[in-house]
C-alpha cells in the first residue's frame, strides 16, 4: 500500500467517530495530518496521541458551515505542513428527527450548512491548495446510505446526503484533468457517538431486530473499517478511481 509519509492528509470532524479514526489511520500510513471540528480539546487529544506514537499532526478549531473558518482551516494546513495532498470531508449532524409538517426552516438550514454547503466550502479551498501544488490530491467526501435511502423524520439529513452524490461526480469531473480524484464514501451503521444516539431514538429492540437483520454482515460496522475505505480511495491504490461512491455498509443496501 502507498507509502504516505511525505503526504499531508487534512480531516473535519475528527473530534469523533469516523474522522478519528481516519486521522489514526492516516498517521498510521505515515500522513501529517491536519485535524479540524469545533470541539479543539477533543483534537488537541488526538495530536498528543498521534505525537505519542512518533506522528506528525496539527489542530485548528473550525466550523465547515463558515466560509472564514474553512478558508483558515486549508491555510493552517499548508502553513504548517507545506502541502496538501488528502482531503476528508467527514463532518456532519444528523440533525433533530422531525417529520416535513414540523420540521423547522432553521433546523433545515444547519443540517443543509453543515452537511452540504459545508462539504462544498471544503472542497472549494481544498482544491485551490492542490491546485497552487500541481501535484494533484484526492478528495473524499463522507455521504452515507442516506445518500441512496430515505427514511422518515429524517428529510433534511436525507437531502444534505442525496446532494453529496451530484457535488461529487460534478467536483470530479471539473479536477479530474488536474490529476485530483474525488470520491464519495456512504457508510452503513457504523458504531459512533452520532450512531448511538440514532439507536437511542429508535429504540434496542427495533434496532437489534428490526434493523440489524438487514445488514447482511449481521452487525454494525467499526469506524476504523470506514477509515479505511477513506484510506483506500485516497491511496495511489485507487488512481483510476473517481467520481464515484464506495458503500462500506455491509451489504445493508443489497436488501428489499
Ligand atoms: P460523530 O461521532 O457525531 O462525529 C461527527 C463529527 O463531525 C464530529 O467530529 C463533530 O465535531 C463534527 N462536526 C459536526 N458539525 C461540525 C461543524 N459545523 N464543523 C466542524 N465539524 C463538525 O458522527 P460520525 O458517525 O463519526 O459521523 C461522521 C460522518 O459520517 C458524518 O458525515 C455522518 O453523517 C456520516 N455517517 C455516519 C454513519 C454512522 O452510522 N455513524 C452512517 C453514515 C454516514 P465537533 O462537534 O467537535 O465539531
Amino acid at each position: 500500500m502507498t507509502d504516505m509519509s511525505d503526504r499531508v492528509a487534512l480531516v473535519t470532524g475528527a473530534s469523533s467517530g469516523i474522522g478519528r479514526a481516519t486521522a489514526r489511520a492516516f498517521a498510521a500510513k505515515g500522513a501529517r495530518v491536519v485535524l479540524a471540528a469545533r470541539r479543539k480539546h477533543e483534537l488537541d487529544k488526538l495530536v498528543t496521541e498521534i505525537e505519542g506514537q512518533g506522528g506528525k499532526a496539527t489542530a485548528i478549531k473550525t466550523d465547515v458551515s463558515a466560509a472564514q473558518d474553512v478558508e483558515k482551516m486549508v491555510a493552517h494546513a499548508i502553513e504548517v505542513f507545506g502541502r496538501l495532498d488528502y482531503a476528508v470531508n467527514n463532518a456532519g449532524i444528523e440533525g433533530q428527527w422531525a417529520g416535513i409538517t414540523d420540521l423547522t426552516e432553521d433546523e433545515w438550514d444547519r443540517v443543509l450548512d453543515i452537511n452540504l454547503k459545508g462539504a462544498f466550502l471544503c472542497m472549494k479551498h481544498e482544491a485551490r491548495a492542490m491546485l497552487d501544488g500541481g501535484h494533484g490530491g484526492a478528495i473524499v467526501n463522507i455521504g452515507s446510505v442516506n445518500s441512496f435511502l430515505g427514511f422518515q423524520t429524517g428529510s433534511a439529513y436525507v437531502a444534505s446526503k442525496h446532494g453529496l452524490i451530484g457535488l461529487t461526480t460534478s467536483v470530479s469531473a471539473e479536477l479530474a484533468p488536474q490529476g485530483i480524484r474525488v470520491n464519495l464514501v456512504c457508510p452503513g451503521f457504523i458504531d459512533t457517538p452520532m450512531h448511538r444516539r440514532a439507536r437511542e431514538i429508535v429504540g434496542d429492540e427495533l434496532y437489534d431486530e428490526g434493523l440489524i437483520p438487514n445488514v447482511h454482515l449481521q452487525r454494525a460496522g467499526r469506524p476504523e473499517e470506514i477509515a479505511q475505505s477513506i484510506i483506500f480511495l485516497c491511496s495511489d491504490e485507487a488512481s483510476y478511481i473517481t467520481g464515484t461512491t464506495l458503500t462500506p455498509d455491509g451489504g445493508y443496501t443489497l436488501t428489499i
